[in-house]
């Protein structure tokens, strides 16, 4: 708790100091950027309807791979990490579908109990044992919708990581926070207090995602600068929070309402090492597309 007070004053006196700065340097962490290997993420959400749309709608992305995706046993640490979140129900046939084209399997949730009288949820050996390998934690309609508090997304973090699974741990600010220009310190907040106790070496396994919120299923899609930018401040924290090593090492997506018309240019910055995308996962045109975006840096 201690800990956690005074790493918090320190990243929200730093918050401060750093919002200016940021906004005229938004290039300011790009001479140390460490290779990040990309991490394209497809969020089903509560879709499609069936079983059988939710295989064809794998096995429709599977011949949509290009050269600079990973198949399943290349040994390019640069290739482009593509995963995708069904909805539990339809994990085992999606992933039987997708396995062989090396597309990797998340569970949009889970419960950070192991077992017990929790109706309703799932736990991480479950998801674990269906061959899911990544786990969403603090998307924010979990935490709008279903009252996941930062307490719980930090149980939920620290599970999955235990259970031997990578979090892709997603934060960003509201509207109204936005407005009140308070975003810098909203997301050094949840980095904060969503990570607490995970440890430096366990950070190589943890993928954030910045989402504005007002970006997410909106179809307003933050400036391709606004997001480098703040992807900068996030090193800037996760410095402090730990060390310029895990800064530069951390991969993190933007996520807010990504097509494949704003792929390129959101890719194009030193800051961004992926996105995660809601609505154009759902089309396997589209999100091929966005999984095989240009590569310029
Ligand atoms: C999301 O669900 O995380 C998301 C970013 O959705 P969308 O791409 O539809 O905005």
């Amino acid at each position: 708790m201690q800990f956690q007070a005074t790493v918090l004053a320190a990243i929200l006196s730093s918050a401060a100091a750093f919002s200016p700065a940021i906004s005229n340097n938004a290039a300011s962490t790009t001479s140390l950027s460490a290779t990040r290997q990309p991490i394209m993420a497809g969020n089903w959400k509560m879709n499609p309807s069936t079983e059988a749309d939710a295989v064809a709608l794998g096995e429709g992305l599977t011949s949509l791979l290009g050269e600079e995706t990973c198949p399943i046993d290349d040994e390019n640490p640069l290739c482009t990490e593509v995963v995708i979140f069904p909805p539990h129900p339809f994990i085992s046939k999606v992933r039987e579908s997708v396995e062989d084209a090396g597309i990797t399997i998340g569970a949009q949730s889970m419960y950070f109990e192991d077992s017990g009288a929790y109706t309703g949820s799932v736990c991480a050996s479950m998801v674990l044992s269906i061959g899911c390998e990544y786990v969403l934690c603090g998307h924010s309609e979990r935490r709008t919708l279903f009252d996941d508090d930062d307490a719980a997304i930090n149980r939920k973090v620290k599970k999955v990581l235990s259970s031997g699974m990578k979090p892709i741990l997603c934060i960003g600010e509201t509207k109204a926070e936005y407005d009140l220009n308070i975003k810098n310190e909203v997301c050094a907040m949840q980095l904060s207090k969503d990570l607490q106790g995970v440890t430096k070496e366990e950070m190589a396994d943890v993928v954030i995602a910045y989402e504005p919120v007002w970006a997410i299923g909106t179809g307003l899609v933050c400036g391709s600068d606004a997001a480098n930018e703040t992807h900068g401040f996030l090193r800037t924290v996760l410095a402090r929070m730990y060390d310029e090593e895990v800064a530069q090492a951390t991969r993190i997506q933007y996520g807010g309402s990504v097509t494949p018309d704003s792929v390129d240019e959101l890719m194009s910055k030193p800051e961004i090492d992926g996105c995660l995308v809601g609505g154009a996962s759902l089309d396997a045109e589209k999100f091929g597309r966005i999984i095989n975006y240009k590569h310029t840096k």
